[in-house]
């Protein structure tokens, strides 16, 4: 069992939410099992929660909670712990030479604070200016959506998204700006229902501020 001084420091690290890493903290095993004997080790264990929570679940409203949640976490919200649900994304040259900023704006994404297994739920902008490689506009949701869908820390998340879109891209001319709300600031803690959170990140070209106007002006942000 964890001692009550480590107790308070679990309070604080998720007040804070401090992350510790900007790769996700995974086990190294952490695949080994296939996806339903982890539904399964799930589920019987979300039950025992919702029992000793004082749930019957006898009650027809309830019984199916445990397997819902578990393949909710596998198959849906923390899908994208699992490499191999990585989204395969093709580059192409970038015949048309175009060479100004591509800019994709309002990529909703629904993550999960890995402090209290909350919602965080917010808009990803996201743009980049080639090196020579373009990407069909959908993958950039796709990226976006990959590493919502885990348990994560803003500032984690945007890291993430940043550096597989310079790998993939192969360029240092990106920038992502992410703005959600927590639930877990919103809903418990503070309860602050109107503040959200804005994270930024750029390289290359969008070190210099006309190009990081651009980028605001295309998103229709007051720079
Ligand atoms: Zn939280």
């Amino acid at each position: 069992m964890n001692t009550t001084i480590e107790k308070e420091l679990f309070e604080i690290v998720g007040d804070n939410h401090q992350m510790t890493s900007a790769e996700t903290p995974l086990r190294p095993d952490a695949f080994d099992k296939s996806d339903e004997d982890k539904m399964s080790v799930i589920e019987e264990h979300f039950e025992v929660i919702m029992k000793e929570l004082g749930l019957d679940l006898t009650d027809d409203s309830l019984k199916g909670t445990p397997h819902r949640v578990a393949k909710m976490f596998v198959k849906e919200i923390f899908s994208g712990l699992n490499p191999a649900n990585k989204p395969k994304i093709s580059v192409f040259d970038n015949s048309y030479h175009y060479d100004k900023m591509l800019v994709e704006a309002n990529i909703s994404f629904n993550s999960t604070c890995e402090h209290h297994f909350l919602p965080i739920v917010g808009k990803a902008h996201v743009g980049y200016v080639s090196s020579g490689k373009v990407i069909g506009l959908s993958k950039l949701n796709r990226i976006v959506d990959y590493y919502a869908r885990r348990p994560q820390v803003q500032e984690r998340m945007i890291m993430q998204i940043f550096n597989e879109l310079k790998t993939v891209l192969d360029t240092e001319n990106v920038m992502v700006i992410m703005e959600a709300s927590h639930l877990c600031v919103s809903s418990r803690g503070i309860k602050d229902e109107s503040s959200y959170t804005s994270t930024l990140q750029y390289g290359g070209v969008f070190n210099q501020k006309e190009f990081r106007d651009d980028f605001y002006r295309l998103i229709n942000k007051e720079k």
